[in-house]
């Protein structure tokens, strides 16, 4: 795989024989990379440190970027006519410089699958920054608004998953983003042969992950795969990747995660008692109460389909859509 990357970033590859793609994540530096930070500091014994065997990370530090050295004096965001970058000691404006590093920086990037900044950082904070009416006010007017690298981000990548280090600290959050970037990272390799079969494959596997985020769309990107119209293959990888963005920019509703683990349930069921069957279905009505119990029903439906050899269930995604070492576990080691 080969990466154009800006001089002030670095890639760290991760290593570990998964048989799962390598999602290519853009992680804010500070988050474990660099002691970047304005005070010299790097935070540490996130969960962005537990799951770099699995993905391919390219590290950046905006501030740096821009040549604010380390330990620098803070800087914020005071609200002008427009958000404006300033360090506060000097009065500085570092606005245009940002937004140019920022353009220049996500242009040389190339292949990604999602963010995971700095929350509340002037520069890196997705919906936690805090906004002054100048650069002296100890009041703030908001703090939920983007960084200033964090909008250019959102401009450029609108639909792809990003997140905060805070985020990524709950359980379903960690799972979505998990789920999201592990199913981008596929999709860019399924697509990198532009062959209709690894396509109409990677649909296959995909299946139930996509019917519990959205039936219809599920539907539709069957259509595209099946290709009736006899489009060229890069025609329909780029519709089914509209599709896909779109279909995964929120979390699936329990509705249709209940669906998708019944139509699971459905090719394995002419196995199991009817004892079996009784527990399974007693606990699918504690999900609708739990969420957590969600882990619990994929691991078994997953055991059962490799049990019984029911490849097409044991195969689908849905049960198992990122390296189960990186999955939430509680106290006793079950998945969260
Ligand atoms: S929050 Fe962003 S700009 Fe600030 S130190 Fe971390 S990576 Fe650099």
């Amino acid at each position: 795989m080969h990466f154009q990357v800006p001089s002030s970033t670095t890639v760290h590859r991760g290593f570990h024989m998964s048989g799962f793609s390598r999602p290519i994540i853009v992680v804010s530096k500070c988050l474990g990379f660099a002691h970047c930070r304005y005070d010299g500091e790097m935070i540490s014994g996130t969960v962005v440190e537990s799951i770099k065997p699995f993905v391919d990370f390219i590290d950046i530090c905006p501030e740096c970027g821009i040549g604010l050295g380390v330990p620098r004096d803070p800087i914020i965001i005071a609200l002008d006519s427009k958000k404006r970058l300033i360090q506060s000691s000097t009065g500085t404006d570092l606005t245009q410089r940002m937004e140019l590093f920022a353009d220049s920086c996500l242009e040389g990037i190339g292949d990604l699958d999602g963010f995971i900044l700095k929350s509340k950082s002037p520069s890196c904070g997705i919906g936690t920054t805090k906004v002054y009416p100048d650069a002296w006010s100890d009041e703030c007017l908001s703090s939920q608004e983007n960084g200033i690298f964090a909008d250019a981000v959102i401009r450029k990548y609108p639909h792809f998953p990003m997140v905060d280090e805070e985020q990524l600290a709950d359980p379903f959050a960690r799972d979505h983003f998990l789920t999201v970037v592990f199913i981008l990272s596929s999709f860019r390799e399924a697509s990198s042969s532009v062959s209709m079969h690894s396509m109409i494959e990677y649909h296959a596997r995909n299946k139930l992950l996509l019917m519990a985020y959205d039936k219809q769309h599920m539907t539709l990107m069957g259509n595209i795969v099946a290709n009736r119209e006899g489009l060229p293959p890069w025609v329909v990888c780029e519709r089914y990747m509209e599709l896909l963005l779109q279909v995964i920019s929120k979390p699936p509703e329990t509705g249709s995660t209940i669906n998708a683990l019944l139509h699971a349930f459905g090719y394995l069921s002419r196995y199991l008692d009817v004892q079996e069957k009784f527990l399974f279905l007693q606990k699918l009505h504690a999900y609708r109460e739990n969420s957590y119990v969600l882990f619990e029903l994929k691991e078994q439906l997953l055991s059962w389909s490799l049990q019984f050899k029911v490849d097409y269930i044991s195969r689908q995604t849905f049960l198992c859509p990122y390296p189960q070492e990186i999955a939430c576990r509680d106290q006793n080691g079950n998945s969260r």
